[in-house]
Formats: structure tokens, C-alpha cells, sequence
């Protein structure tokens, strides 16, 4: 399993990070773990192909981590003359949120019928949901997004991928990242309890109970950037945008 940061930042373009998007690719296949504003501007950065992706995993609707499928769906039609079928998994609403945000970007964008298939599917709170080789299983956090948001726990090649997407600490992630290869956790602040998202002092009080092999630190705003270089934890990978890990 090979994963590729596409973008790790958070909402506010903190150290000139691109918004939350990570590339998988496992089983033969590849997928993606939320596709912000920025993703098409990442995948130019990498080299990556979108249309060599077939699902694309959303943990939560805020546009950071979602917006980016309508610029993905506009490049399909236009310029990648995407034609290999695509599915869109994500929170209850999924659909109507990404037809809500195209119509008001742009207009009439998705009202034709794309030349490729386009499915979306909703995931359900501790649900473990196969797509194709990959599995997935969502546990709820604490985020208000206007729908459920998720923590996200993928399992391929006997390999464990945990997100968790934005929450504050709440117990579902223990679960949801329990001896995961790897955990993606949301790093705001290096201290402190921000407000529906994570402090570096509340991950690292819950690293031995979680028992990931790696934690990687993402979604970090300033001043958690600055004090980055403090995180000295031997299972903690700091993000940067076109990080590669093979699990
Ligand atoms: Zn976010
Ligand atoms: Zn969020």
C-alpha cells in the first residue's frame, strides 16, 4: 500500500499547504481520502492522473475536504474526457451538497449527464462498506459539517489505513484507528483543546491506547507549524505535502 500526501493543510492555506487530499494506491487499485479545493492543483504537482482514479473517499462536507469534486468533474468532462466509471463515497447528503457547490461555482456544470458513470454511495456509522479490493468502515466524530462527519478506517492488502478526519478527541477513535499501519490524525494545535479539532498534547496522551504502527500529523494550522520540530515521538511522521509512505 503506497500512499501519497497530495495536500495536508487545513482550510486556511496554512504554510502554503494545499487542502486535505491523500492517493492510495493498494490492491490493484487506487483511491483517494478526501479531494479539497486544491486537489486538481496537486495532482499537476505529482504527476498523478485523476482519471486512474475510480472512488474517491469523503470524510466530511466541508469544502476543504470535499469542494474539490467540482473542479474534479468539470476536468473529466473537459479535459480529461473521462470515460472509466467513478464512484463518490461519503457522508449522508453527498450528492446534494457536491450538486449544491457546482451549481453555485458553476452553473449548468453537472445538470448534463457526464459521458462516464457516476455513482455515489452514503456511508453508515460503523458500517464496513467493500469497494471493490478496499474496505471501509466510518465511525462518527465531533464536527459539525451539516451531516455526519467521519473518522475513516480502511483495510486492503491485510494493510490498516486510518483518517481521522476533523474531530475533537471523542472515544470512536480508538476504534477507528486501533493498531492501523498507519493513522492520519488531524493536528491543529500543539497544545490545548481547540474547539472540534485536535491538539498534539491530546493525540500523544492517547498514542499507547491506539497502537498505531505510525501516526502521521496533519490539517495543522500556524502556530502548530512552528512548534512542529517539538514532536520528537519515534511512531510520529510530520505531513508535507507530496509525502510518500509505503506501508
Ligand atoms: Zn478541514
Ligand atoms: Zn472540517
Amino acid at each position: 500500500m503506497r500512499l501519497t500526501v497530495v495536500g495536508c493543510g487545513d482550510a486556511f492555506g496554512s504554510g502554503g499547504r494545499l487542502q486535505t487530499c491523500y492517493h492510495v494506491e493498494a490492491a490493484g487499485t487506487r483511491f483517494l481520502i478526501d479531494c479539497g479545493a486544491s486537489t486538481l492543483i496537486g495532482f499537476h504537482r505529482l504527476e498523478l492522473d485523476p482519471n486512474a482514479v475510480p472512488t474517491i473517499f469523503i470524510s466530511h462536507l466541508h469544502g476543504d475536504h470535499y469542494a474539490g469534486l467540482v473542479w474534479w468533474l468539470l476536468h473529466a468532462k473537459h479535459i480529461g474526457k473521462r470515460t472509466t466509471p467513478l464512484a463518490i463515497v461519503g457522508p449522508p447528503g453527498v450528492e446534494a451538497r457536491l450538486r449544491a457547490a457546482s451549481e453555485a461555482l458553476f452553473p449548468g456544470s453537472l445538470q448534463t449527464k457526464p459521458r462516464h458513470e457516476l455513482h455515489f454511495v452514503e456511508l453508515t456509522r460503523e458500517t464496513r462498506l467493500s469497494v471493490g479490493p478496499v474496505a471501509v468502515t466510518p465511525f462518527e466524530v465531533s464536527h459539525p459539517s451539516g451531516a455526519p462527519s467521519y473518522a475513516l478506517r480502511f483495510e486492503a492488502e491485510g494493510k490498516v489505513l486510518s483518517f481521522t478526519g476533523d474531530s475533537q478527541w471523542v472515544e470512536s477513535l480508538v476504534p477507528a484507528g486501533q493498531a492501523a499501519d498507519l493513522y492520519i490524525m488531524e493536528c491543529y494545535q500543539f497544545e490545548g483543546e481547540p474547539r472540534y479539532h485536535m491538539s498534539w498534547k491530546t493525540i500523544a496522551s492517547h498514542l499507547d491506547r491506539l497502537a498505531a504502527n505510525r501516526v502521521l500529523l496533519t490539517h495543522m494550522e500556524e502556530p502548530m507549524l512552528a512548534r512542529r520540530s517539538e514532536v520528537s515521538d519515534p511512531r510520529v511522521v510530520l505531513a508535507e505535502d507530496g509525502l510518500v509512505l509505503d506501508l
